[in-house]
């Protein structure tokens, strides 16, 4: 069964939850490939091939610290079932339509992995806050953004039915990582011109909770403007 682990909601996260409520050893346990963000909300997660990167506000990338921690994380053991070849240049936008004809259904998760050359990537990495933490809308203020030309690497996303806004964000989420570890990021944007598009479908999610932190268990949490936030945060 192909299973999207997700710990914490994206939902927790604008609200404010920062703190890290899992071990990123635990979190390699569910999958090899996905996004997230780290303790503090110190920079964006990639993780590929079981290697978890954390891009820092900074723009360096590195193997992120055994012993680190994630507030909020998305990932599967990635195993596509369907293929793309890209033999031409194509926007962010074109391909996100191109992707959204091609899965088997808009109803179900699919996680998504492009793996190839892209003339222009433009990312954006979030900045550690301290407590009493902001929502996620404030947080995003300080967020620093990069661009690259003529680069290798691979971006990993998943896509979410529009009923999950919310749980996580609706539509394409997706993070990149040079081949070179050398840039990375939450994407903004990109053109992409050789590629290999690879999409799992996903059978069921795990939705885990952060059962553990008490700040979470016994915390009111304002959902009021999600729905809102979430548009302009992460759209
Ligand atoms: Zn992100």
């Amino acid at each position: 069964m192909n299973v999207l682990f997700q710990h914490q909601t994206l939902g927790d996260l604008m609200a404010g939850f920062f703190d890290g409520t899992l071990p990123l050893k635990d979190l390699r346990k569910y999958g090899d490939t996905g996004i997230g963000t780290f303790h503090t909300f110190d920079g964006e997660l990639t993780m590929l091939d079981g290697v978890i990167y954390q891009i820092k506000d900074s723009g360096k990338v590195t193997i992120a610290d055994e012993n680190g921690t994630t507030p909020y994380a998305a990932v599967a053991d990635f195993k596509p079932d369907m293929r793309y070849e890209i033999d031409r240049p194509i926007t962010l936008k074109k391909l996100r339509s191109v992707i959204t004809g091609m899965v088997r259904s808009k109803n179900v998760f699919s996680v998504i992995r492009i793996d190839g050359h892209y003339p222009f990537v433009q990312t954006r990495a979030v900045s550690p806050q301290t407590k009493p933490y902001p929502r996620l809308i404030e947080a995003a203020d300080g967020q620093e953004e990069f661009e690259t030309y003529n680069v290798q690497g691979t971006a990993i996303g998943i896509l979410t039915p529009d009923l999950f806004d919310g749980v996580s964000k609706g539509g394409f989420h997706c993070h990149f990582i040079s081949d070179d570890r050398t840039f990375g990021g939450h994407i903004i944007d990109y053109i992409v011109d050789d590629a290999t598009v690879q999409i799992q479908t996903i059978d069921a999610i795990l939705q885990n909770f952060a059962t553990n932190h008490e700040d979470f268990m016994q915390g009111e949490i304002d959902y009021t403007d999600l729905a809102e936030e979430m548009e302009i945060a992460e759209g």
